[in-house]
């Protein structure tokens, strides 16, 4: 094996003798035994899709002619409470706010930062309400059109690590992974993640993805700014920017749980295949990589190990709906649960949906069809398989950013 730089894989994509694999392609061909070989790869793009907590944007738009208030004290979007500055504005008629994916609406726990980013970018309408420092309330309407720059900075994003919970307990618990409590007695388990996919999984030594590297934060051109809060060696994640205005709003969004609303975002990272230690670090495959369980009581205490061939091999990504089996129930449990409300009025969104798999778990009469799967635990010695009853990670939007990445290399709208 000769390593290889950076100028010389560009050299290959601009003669198109490049050999670029999206994660999922590679990995296909490393389980059917068919690993392409350091030399018949020069790039993999990987991808991961989640519910990612730290997603705040800063936003500057017009509120007002100049002159009609002097410094705003606080700030709603659609009910959803933004903090007013680091600019004062004063007199200028427009606010600067920093806006967390996972504040609340004053009016609706359920709606939160995430669906009002997705809702800015499909281009809807935004009630914005100012009360200002010398007790004005400015009431108005925005579009995306209004915002002069909006930035997303994710402070943890794209983790490597991450646990599956359950409930041995008697009692639901109430969570941020669900719209519903987790039921008791081990009736379902819960987890996040793209195992394989993810790129710092395919970085373990963290020495590819560094700070500076460029990458696609929901579709837009963006930066690793550095390792996130709460990285370690051990568990790294990645804080990333982009801006907001140039994200497509498929790949970020809302997820209604339990506690409220939480934010999901699509990342992908090239991996170039510089050397052998790279190369090697690509192979990785889903039974390699393993996800501790716990009590979701105790957060923290492992009860056992699975890993992620378990959580995805053979798993439907989407479900199917069959109008013919619903009951048309007085009150549709899935509408009031599904985290990214993709089914409403007897109709399933698939452009919403995150394949999460609550409906078909929780819907009973089977109007949805989708297998999610189960995993078999030794839980306080006791045998016993558990079903997967909720993903707050989605492959398949991982899988369209890491592709569209490749063939954004292929044409040279993204560098190396
Ligand atoms: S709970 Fe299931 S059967 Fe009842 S209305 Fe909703 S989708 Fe239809
Ligand atoms: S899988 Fe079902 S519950 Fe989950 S997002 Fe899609 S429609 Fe909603």
């Amino acid at each position: 094996m000769t390593n290889r730089t950076i100028k010389q894989i560009n050299q290959k994509i601009d003669k198109g003798d490049a050999n670029i694999y999206t994660a999922a392609e590679f990995k296909k061909l490393i389980k059917k035994g068919d690993t392409p070989s350091f030399d018949e790869v020069d790039v993999v793009t990987c991808g991961t899709c989640g519910v990612m907590s730290g997603t705040a944007a800063i936003l500057n738009f017009i509120i007002s002619e100049p002159g009609v208030f002097i410094r705003a004290n606080e700030v709603y979007l659609n009910g959803v409470p933004a903090y007013a500055g680091p600019c004062p504005n004063e007199w200028l008629g427009s606010v600067d706010v920093i806006l967390h994916g996972t504040a609340h609406s004053i009016y609706d726990e359920s709606y939160g930062g995430g669906f009002l980013f997705k809702e800015i970018l499909e281009g809807k309408s935004i009630d914005v309400r100012v009360e200002s420092a010398e007790g004005k309330t400015i009431e108005n309407t925005i579009t995306k059109d209004d915002i002069t720059r909006g930035q997303i900075i994710g402070a943890r994003m794209a983790f490597k690590n991450y646990t599956a919970f359950t409930n041995p307990g008697s009692e639901e618990v109430k969570s941020i992974f669900a719209a519903t409590p987790l039921e008791g007695n081990l009736r379902g388990l819960t987890f996040s993640g793209c195992g394989d996919l993810n790129p710092l999984q395919n970085d373990i030594p963290h020495n590819v993805i560094k700070e500076g590297s460029r990458v696609l934060l929901n579709d837009a051109v963006g930066y690793v700014l550095g390792d996130g809060t709460r990285a370690s060696a051990e568990k790294p994640n990645l804080m990333l920017s982009a801006d907001l205005c140039k994200m497509d709003p498929y790949y970020l969004g809302g997820f209604k749980t339990s506690q409220g609303g939480e934010v999901y975002d699509t990342v992908a990272i090239p991996i170039p295949v510089l050397n052998e230690e790279i190369y090697n670090n690509l192979l990785i495959t889903d039974d390699m990589i393993d996800l501790p369980v716990a009590d979701i009581r105790g957060r923290h205490l492992p009860l056992d190990n699975t890993d992620y061939d378990k959580m995805w091999a053979g798993h439907d990504l989407r479900p199917q709906y069959d109008r013919s089996k619903c009951k048309n129930c007085e009150s549709c449990l899935i509408e009031e649960i599904c985290p990214t409300n993709a089914f409403k009025a007897e109709r399933l969104n698939l452009t919403y949906c995150f394949g999460c798999g609550m409906c078909a778990n929780y819907c009973r009469h089977d109007a949805f069809n989708m297998n999610t799967g189960s995993v078999d635990l030794n839980i306080n010695d006791n045998d016993v398989n558990v079903p997967i009853i909720l993903r707050q990670s989605d492959r398949l939007r991982a899988n369209k950013l890491s592709l569209k990445l490749k063939k954004m290399i292929e044409t040279r709208e993204f560098i190396l």
